[in-house]
């Protein structure tokens, strides 16, 4: 397969505003991709459009996921298909458990057929032990009373056992301590094979200490201004956006 997921054009817009602008993107299997840029810019819409999110409309342009019309698909099919969005402000599910989540959406995935109850709760609890989280959290409810750090790890470990093809995390390092930012970003690093994709969403620009993408995209005002390698991502850091106006493409 070529590409995972293509993004030709496309434009958005929430309670009659528009937000994205144009988005152009590429993403292949094996490849870690970063966006950047300032708050407001559209980084949470794009991923919340990609997931189907029905407060964003799309005015035009097009996707494709694994070869498939994305932006025709119900967000349940989307999920089913592969896709996996690491939400900016998890939910509070109170009444479904971790484990009880996580069972659901690998039999969802797996068209119905239940996973071994056995194998997949020694599977969970080793993802529980390797990301620092309590030990009962598999028979918690979903975040509740998680501190941002757990909520946030509890993500990673979502997105260990479903295994998507895409997975998208959005600020998933945002009012975490370095520590906590250290065990989420060696989850993503370890989760990326030569099969599946990351796109990380984040405006932490100490992100190269922990991942190393392929791409790093800075997004200004509804589109991707500018493309390039890990590099990017470095000036960026010393110099700030103010620096990349000069060389915006746009
Ligand atoms: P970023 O994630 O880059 O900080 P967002 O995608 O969250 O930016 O927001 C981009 C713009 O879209 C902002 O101006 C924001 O106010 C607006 N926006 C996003 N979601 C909604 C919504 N549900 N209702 C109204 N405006 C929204
Ligand atoms: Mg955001």
């Amino acid at each position: 397969m070529e590409h995972i997921l293509k993004i030709n054009q496309l434009h958005s817009s929430v309670e009659g505003k528009n937000i994205l602008k144009g988005v152009n993107l590429d993403i292949k299997p094996g490849e870690i991709h970063v966006i950047m840029g300032p708050n407001g810019a559209g980084k949470s819409t794009l991923a919340n459009v990609l997931m189907g999110h029905p407060e964003h409309q799309v005015v035009s342009g097009d996707a494709t996921f694994g070869g498939e019309n994305l932006l025709e698909m119900k967000v349940d099919e989307r999920a089913r298909a592969g896709l996996f969005l690491s939400f900016q402000y998890p939910q509070v599910i109170p009444g479904v458990s971790v484990e009880g989540f996580i069972r659901q959406a690998l039999t969802e995935k797996n068209k119905g057929q239940k996973p071994s109850m056995f194998a997949m709760k020694a599977e969970l609890d080793g993802h529980i032990i390797k990301l620092g989280l309590p030990k009962d959290a598999a028979s918690r409810s979903l975040n509740q009373g998680f501190s941002g750090g757990e909520k946030k790890k509890n993500e990673m470990l979502q997105m260990t056992m479903l295994n998507p093809k895409l997975a998208i995390l959005d600020e998933t390092d945002s009012g975490l301590d370095v520590d906590a930012i250290r065990t989420v970003y060696e989850k993503v690093q370890a989760f990326s094979t030569p099969e599946n994709a990351v796109l990380v969403i984040t405006h932490y620009n100490k992100i190269l200490q922990y991942i190393k993408p392929d791409h790093v995209h800075i997004m200004v005002d509804g589109k991707i201004v500018l493309s390039g390698d890990a590099s990017l991502a470095d000036r960026i850091e010393k110099d700030g956006y103010e620096s990349i106006k000069g060389s915006v493409v746009a």
